[in-house]
């Protein structure tokens, strides 16, 4: 089903031109792959922009569908076509020219003479919760574009000459024409013989077919400061995809995954962990290994201690990840009542409930305060 141009652009039905124009063109900056590269959909949600792009900004074809709908259109003749495409990144270039998306745009990202910055290159780097705290150093391996070493990037065997594109003419772009029932659409797109280049190998180099890049595997260390957080990430400059035309490289951001580590709950720069303590040592008061990042340590359990009752152990959490103080450890005491009992158990815990008087169990908090405890756990 496809869906109401107005709502994908998310303009209103009496959106003027230039309205029209702008929802389209926040839409594309979203939708581009050196934004985005994470959405699987990226391509298709651009393409149903484009599609309802194409018919909202022409007067002709707007009346008809805002008369007859999405059938009124097909049935006048009027057909999205953006299947010849090879890539979105070709799509974008037929719709912003021959520098495509940061021609359009700009933002920097251009410099002189056509260089173009190359994309930006996500990879994930799964660490455990310790070294987090420590900090570590992760090596991370991805793919990106490189210049070829064959051709050394400029697309033809070692030797041959670069010449002008016949195709275009040495302009880069073609113009397409498509007749349908509102008349002749020109649309301009980019040359697809040298790639809007203008210019094209006498003989494509073999390694890379004319491209001056190769994908290849990239592998790189990368410090991981302490006191990351899980889904942060390290930006490494100049690290992603090759610039074209002498454009400056991309960058790598290393997104950190930090694994969750099922003794510990990180509560900011503070981790909690949870001790079964037996209710009889918890009314005697004894000593238990708890754990910690650095591994077990020995925490007196002061007699007495009640269900839920916390022991704070100071700088044993997190360190920030700037500046300032190192977390707590929050030791949570969870008394254990003991179960399967032998006989003998049976008659010194039966001695035991004799002997107790209200003095022994009554609690030092009211109820109030007993019933908050009970929900805030
Ligand atoms: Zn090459
Ligand atoms: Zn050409």
């Amino acid at each position: 089903m496809a869906r109401d141009y107005y709502e994908v652009l998310g303009v209103g039905r009496d959106a003027d031109e230039a309205q029209v124009k702008k929802a389209f063109r926040r839409l594309a900056r979203e939708l581009h792959p050196d934004v985005n590269a994470h959405d699987p959909d990226a391509e298709a949600k651009f393409k149903e922009a484009a599609e309802a792009y194409e018919v909202l900004s022409d007067g002709e074809r707007r009346r008809m569908y805002d008369a007859y709908g999405h059938e009124g259109l097909r049935t006048g003749g009027y057909q999205p076509d953006f299947e010849g495409f090879g890539s979105i990144s070709d799509l974008f270039s037929a719709f912003f020219g021959a520098g495509g998306f940061d021609a359009a745009f700009g933002g920097g990202r251009q410099g002189r003479g056509g260089a173009m910055q190359g994309g930006d290159v996500a990879v994930a780097a799964p660490i455990d919760l310790a070294d987090a705290a420590h900090g570590t150093r992760v090596e991370v391996a991805y793919d990106a574009t490189v210049l070829c070493e064959t051709c050394r990037g400029n697309g033809a065997e070692p030797g041959t000459p670069i010449v002008t594109c016949p195709a275009c003419g040495g302009s880069g772009q073609i113009q397409r024409v498509s007749r349908t029932r509102f008349g002749q659409l020109v649309r301009t797109a980019v040359c697809e013989t040298c790639g809007g280049d203008g210019r094209m190998a006498e003989s494509p180099c073999a390694t890379c077919g004319e491209r001056g890049m190769e994908v290849r595997r990239q592998r790189l260390e990368v410090d991981v400061p302490a006191g990351i957080s899980d889904g942060q990430r390290i930006r490494v400059s100049g690290r992603g995809h090759a610039g074209e035309r002498g454009g400056p490289s991309g960058d790598l951001y290393v997104v950190v995954r930090v694994r969750e580590d099922e003794r510990f709950l990180r509560d900011a720069e503070d981790l909690v962990t949870v001790v079964d303590v037996a209710a009889p040592l918890a009314s005697l008061g004894t000593t238990i290994d708890v754990p910690t990042l650095d591994g077990p340590v020995p925490v007196d359990v002061p007699s007495g201690t009640q269900p839920g009752e916390t022991i704070l152990l100071r700088g044993r959490g997190m360190p920030p990840l700037g500046r300032g103080r190192t977390g707590d450890l929050r030791v949570v005491v969870n008394v254990t009542i003991p179960r399967r009992l032998t006989s003998e158990q049976r008659d010194l815990l039966e001695r035991l409930a004799d002997s107790l008087t209200d003095d022994n169990v009554r609690s030092e908090e009211g109820m109030f305060a007993k019933l908050k405890r009970a929900l805030a756990g």
